[in-house]
């Protein structure tokens, strides 16, 4: 089993199945979710009449009600079949996808043996996967999470990168959950991952709360921390950020921008009910906005899936959405070639190699 220092992982992007090249990434796709438990955010439908929806098995007759109240079907919150990944990364691949990032915390939202299921998944179809570790949001960190130091959490975070488990190792730290504002639990988990990232040279991958002020509180916590910007992703911005002032902001501080809800059509946010889901067409509108004003260097792609009804299998978009739909309909609104490729390549590689 090798075990690898900052230095030795320095220049390497890690993947479940070693280090590689950051050249022989590909074309890259930064937040995903291949095998999840995600019913921490199980929740009642809004209209009591559709309690009956909650216990179903996913099918024909509920997919249209369970693509807007994707949280209220315990059966759509599970991604546990290795054989569904496997499928939809072959599709990745014929899509002309090479790499992805798989930002499952630890915790609730693991499935048993996640690591060596990844693994498997990616030995199975050739498709590189960036593993994450580090914690989520305050209402599923795992049991041991109280008890322990900040010190304590980081050395977690930093043998999943160098020490790896059962020779799977972790080549990002992330999705690291926030919410708004930061909770006590949070600020602990942030700053076990700035520890650990001064330790491995990794990225800090982001969820940041469903509120506009969000990511400029974490950057200031980042900041009061010593921890760098220039390796920092924020994510989901399309739920995050409505204004596109403060898109430019946030660009200008020099994190990278994930936007990653790509796929979701529903406008109904059942997280947040009192904002949106942009569509597509509108997040590529930002996308554009902001790699004209300067910021193309920073932007990196994601449809972050964590339910049944967006896979393929179930009548989804599915993990090469981006590459099958929406690489076409940027250069449509003006963007160039060369740009939407530094976007799924460049980007990815330059983010995810280890300093
Ligand atoms: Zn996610």
């Amino acid at each position: 089993m090798p075990n690898y220092s900052k230095k030795s992982l320095k220049g390497n992007v890690m993947t479940v199945c070693g280090p590689i090249n950051p050249k022989d990434l590909g074309r890259v796709i930064c937040h995903e979710h291949l095998l999840i438990d995600f019913r921490v955010v199980l929740n009642e439908p809004p209209n009591k009449k559709d309690i009956h929806y909650m216990k179903e098995k996913i099918n024909l007759s509920n997919i249209g009600w369970i693509r807007t109240y994707w949280n209220s079907n315990e059966d759509n919150l599970l991604l546990e079949d290795i054989n569904d990944s496997i499928e939809e990364m072959a599709d990745f691949r014929l899509n002309g996808g090479h790499s992805l990032v798989e930002v499952t915390p630890l915790g609730p939202t693991r499935l048993e043996n996640q690591h060596k299921k990844l693994k498997l998944i990616s030995e199975k179809t050739g498709i590189n996967i960036i593993m994450g570790t580090g914690f989520y949001v305050d209402n599923s960190l795992p049991d041991y999470f109280n008890a322990k130091s900040v010190e304590e959490l980081a050395s977690i975070i930093i043998e999943d990168i160098l020490k790896g488990n059962n020779g799977v190792h972790s080549g990002i730290i992330g999705e690291v959950g926030c919410s708004f504002p930061l909770t006590e639990n949070e600020k602990k988990s942030l700053k076990s991952a700035i520890l650990a990232q001064k330790e491995t040279g990794s990225a800090i991958l982001i969820h940041p709360g469903r509120h506009e002020s969000s990511p400029s509180e974490i950057i200031d916590f980042i900041q009061s921390e010593d921890g760098e910007l220039s390796r920092t992703i924020i994510g989901h911005i399309e739920r995050t950020l409505y204004d596109y002032n403060n898109l430019e902001l946030l660009a200008k501080t020099g994190v990278y921008l994930n936007f990653d809800q790509l796929g979701i059509e529903s406008s109904y946010y059942p997280l947040n009910p009192k904002k949106y889901m942009p569509s597509d067409h509108q997040k590529l509108e930002f996308i554009k906005a902001i790699s004209d004003a300067g910021f193309n260097n920073k932007i990196l792609l994601g449809h972050d899936i964590y339910s049944k009804n967006r896979l393929k299998k179930y009548g989804g978009h599915g993990y090469s959405h981006a590459f099958e739909s929406l690489l076409d309909r940027m250069e449509t609104i003006g963007m160039s070639k060369e740009k939407i490729n530094d976007i799924i390549t460049i980007n990815p590689q330059k983010i995810l190699t280890f300093e």
